[in-house]
């Protein structure tokens, strides 16, 4: 998979810290530069400013700052499954590469074998890999092996069973329906900070499912660089907690 950020709202903190001091500010905050907005607000620096703000809003669950900034991600490559996954966040907006207008018939069902086209699991292929829902744990290379054939004979066999069909003029919305739900699939979603973090509280968990749960991480390093210090308080003092931004 890729994860790209492909617009944000610039200085995502100046708007977080902007809006919380709305709140206690009795001058309004629109007459004012930045740097009266913070002038009370415990700091040597303006940095110092917003490091001890978004702090103070986080440890005490005001959450709702965090949503005026904006982010837009595209991600190449998830399965189909993924996807399920991730667009049951209602507060996110999706675009979702379509099924019933762009037709696969010029991928090689041989290199489908090869993972184009369709996510080949970890535990289609690694011996040691253990699941989250796996009945058994790890397994021997032989058992493995036979995993793997048998995952992409299948897929590979899907993929070109779904191209004779478009081939007898079956509508790609209709001959879809014979490809597995690990087909790859392109996606633009855009999200607030606040939903972002409720994300990665159910996704970057523990339970979740590897593959958002890889998507999820790859947003949080992108978030970081973005959004720094709210992101760099929330890696080390509310990642892996129990999910409390939408309690
Ligand atoms: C490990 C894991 C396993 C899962 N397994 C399943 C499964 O087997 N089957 C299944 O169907 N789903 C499953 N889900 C999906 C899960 O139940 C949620 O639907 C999904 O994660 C969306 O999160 P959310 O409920 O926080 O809602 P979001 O859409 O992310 O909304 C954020 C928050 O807004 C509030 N909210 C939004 N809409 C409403 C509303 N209509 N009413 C009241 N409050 C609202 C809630 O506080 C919610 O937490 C699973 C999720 C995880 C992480």
């Amino acid at each position: 998979m890729e994860v790209r950020l492909l617009e944000a709202t610039e200085d995502p903190e100046e708007l977080i810290c902007t809006g919380a001091r709305n709140d206690y500010s009795e001058p309004f905050v629109g007459d004012q530069t930045f740097e009266e907005t913070m002038e009370t607000v415990e700091g040597d620096s303006l940095e110092e400013k917003k490091e001890t703000l978004i702090g103070h809003l986080l440890s005490h669950g005001h959450y709702g700052p965090f949503e005026h900034p904006q982010v837009t991600f595209a991600v190449e490559g998830i399965s189909r499954s993924c996807m399920a996954q991730i667009t049951r966040h209602r507060h996110v907006s999706f675009d979702v590469q379509s099924m019933r207008y762009v037709s696969f018939d010029d991928v090689d069902p041989a290199d489908v074998r090869e993972g184009e086209m369709v996510v080949v699991p970890p535990s289609a292929t690694d011996p040691d890999w253990v699941g989250r829902n796996q009945k058994t744990g790890q397994v021997d290379e032989e058992t493995v092996a036979e995993r793997d054939e048998i995952f992409r004979d299948t897929v590979a066999d899907a993929v070109e069973s779904y191209q004779e069909l478009l081939d007898l003029g079956m509508p790609p919305e209709d001959a879809r329906f014979v490809l597995p739900i690990g087909t790859k699939v392109n996606m633009v979603m855009s999200m607030n900070v606040r939903m972002l973090m409720h994300i990665a509280d159910m996704r970057a968990a523990a339970d979740s499912q590897w593959e958002i749960r890889q998507m999820t991480e790859e947003l949080l390093d992108l978030a970081k660089d973005w959004c720094p210090i709210t992101f760099k308080y929330y890696e080390e003092n509310m990642k892996n907690r129990k999910n409390r931004l939408a309690p």
